[in-house]
């Protein structure tokens, strides 16, 4: 069987988050801008509903939920406000390769508490020196007795001066290379770890941003990830799930950006008819609908291939670098059909193309997703 109809509960969920997106997150988006605020009160309602931590099994406390649902309920997250979802959905790349490769120990005390009650996670790999190429990363676990002493410094981290908790990868042999990195999970509150000012950045502003030092931090060695000498593959393998989500929280935000630029085309007139009756405009839009509908289907071709158990490396990173892209063109050419007004901040689609730029950057460049894409084509031949 072959169809594109949701199942009653993947549209109960689409539902739910469309209706918090509306009622929530639109209301408060242009103040979480400015503000930079950490949206906390949005968070706390959006955990009450169980909008936040959606793929946690339900043996701790979750539901459990696929990527292909995660997708659904992230696109109308994003169409509420990409600031405010990546600030939940930030949770869920750290959550990633703890359920993937944590011990049980592990998710009951760090996972768990999680779903009683708003907390926050971090996933902590990038570093000063060491973005798209992660083997570069200086930071380093050194193991005495039934400790490691980590140190180091990171870079870019969402969620890094809320979280109780970061997922951190750091050499434990460094000669080893990839094979040499080993993930831990650091609390925050622990002696040596140090969190710098809260980042300002284009978009997404109210998300936290922050660098983050580890001076002689003392991590148990219960507290690692899976087993030393895997923290790459569990850093690179939660992107499977999480890329897919993502990219549809791009193909969210640049569905908002059309909606506005429809209306806006419909209303707006010059040379005595509706810019939309211009085929210049009439065409912006129509090419925002085609790339917006092609994005979600490699969105969930993507997810579902994920929640097959398939691989879908190649697909997650087709499917992000796609979005990631096209939802930025869409904010701009939104931007374009408002004209000057579109350059303004009392109209919605500046903060877009400002939102929207980031999607090209975080989870891995739009040029790493053509490097996996391509990387995986040529080593089949
Ligand atoms: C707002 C924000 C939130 C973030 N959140 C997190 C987080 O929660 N956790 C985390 O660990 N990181 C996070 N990051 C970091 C993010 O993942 C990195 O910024 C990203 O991977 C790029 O790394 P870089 O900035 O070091 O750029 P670089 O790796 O230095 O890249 C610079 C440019 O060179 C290009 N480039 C690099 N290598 C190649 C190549 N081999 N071929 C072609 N082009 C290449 C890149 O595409 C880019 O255009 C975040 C970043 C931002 C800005």
């Amino acid at each position: 069987m072959f169809g594109f109809d949701l199942s009653d509960d993947h549209q109960a969920f689409r539902e739910l988050a469309h209706d918090f997106a509306e009622n929530e997150m639109r209301p408060v988006a242009a103040h979480h801008d400015q503000t930079m605020k950490y949206p906390w009160e949005v968070l706390k309602k959006a955990h009450e509903l169980g909008l936040m931590n959606t793929h946690v099994p339900e043996e701790y406390g979750g539901m459990g939920l696929g990527a292909f649902p995660g997708a659904l309920i992230s696109e109308e997250l994003a169409w509420g406000c990409t600031g405010i979802g990546t600030a939940m959905e930030a949770n869920g790349l750290a959550l990633a390769p703890v359920l993937i490769g944590g011990s049980h120990e592990l998710k009951k005390k760090y996972v768990a508490p999680m779903m009683d009650e708003l907390k926050m996670a971090a996933y902590a790999v990038t570093e000063p020196g060491a973005g798209s190429d992660v083997a570069a990363m200086s930071t380093t676990a050194v193991r005495k007795g039934d400790k490691y002493i980590l140190n180091g410094s990171k870079m870019w981290i969402t969620n890094a001066g809320v979280c109780d908790w970061m997922f951190v990868v750091a050499y434990t042999d460094k000669g080893a290379k990839h094979k040499g990195m080993t993930a831990f999970i650091v609390e925050a509150g622990w002696d040596g770890v140090e969190v710098g000012k809260k980042e300002i950045n284009m978009g997404q502003r109210c998300s936290d941003t922050r660098a983050v030092t580890f001076t002689d931090v003392e991590v148990p060695a219960e507290n690692i990830v899976g087993i030393e000498g895997k923290g790459f593959l569990l850093a690179m393998g939660a992107f499977d799930h999480t890329r897919p989500l993502v990219a549809s929280a791009a193909v969210g935000l640049a569905k908002a950006a059309m909606e506005y630029a429809i209306e806006y085309a419909l209303e707006r007139k010059t040379m005595g008819r509706p810019i939309a009756q211009h085929q210049a405009i009439a065409f912006m839009i129509a090419d925002m609908a085609k790339d917006i509908e092609a994005g979600r289907l490699l969105v969930w071709k993507a997810a579902w291939s994920a929640d097959q158990g398939r691989p879908n490396t190649t697909l997650a990173s087709m499917a992000k670098a796609f979005n990631a892209d096209a939802a930025h063109r869409i904010a701009s050419d939104a931007v374009q059909i408002f004209g000057g007004y579109g350059f303004n901040t009392e109209y919605p689609v500046e903060k877009l193309l400002r939102d929207s730029k980031i999607f090209q950057i975080y989870e891995g460049t739009s040029q790493i997703q053509r490097l996996i894409i391509s990387r995986n084509l040529l080593s089949r031949r």
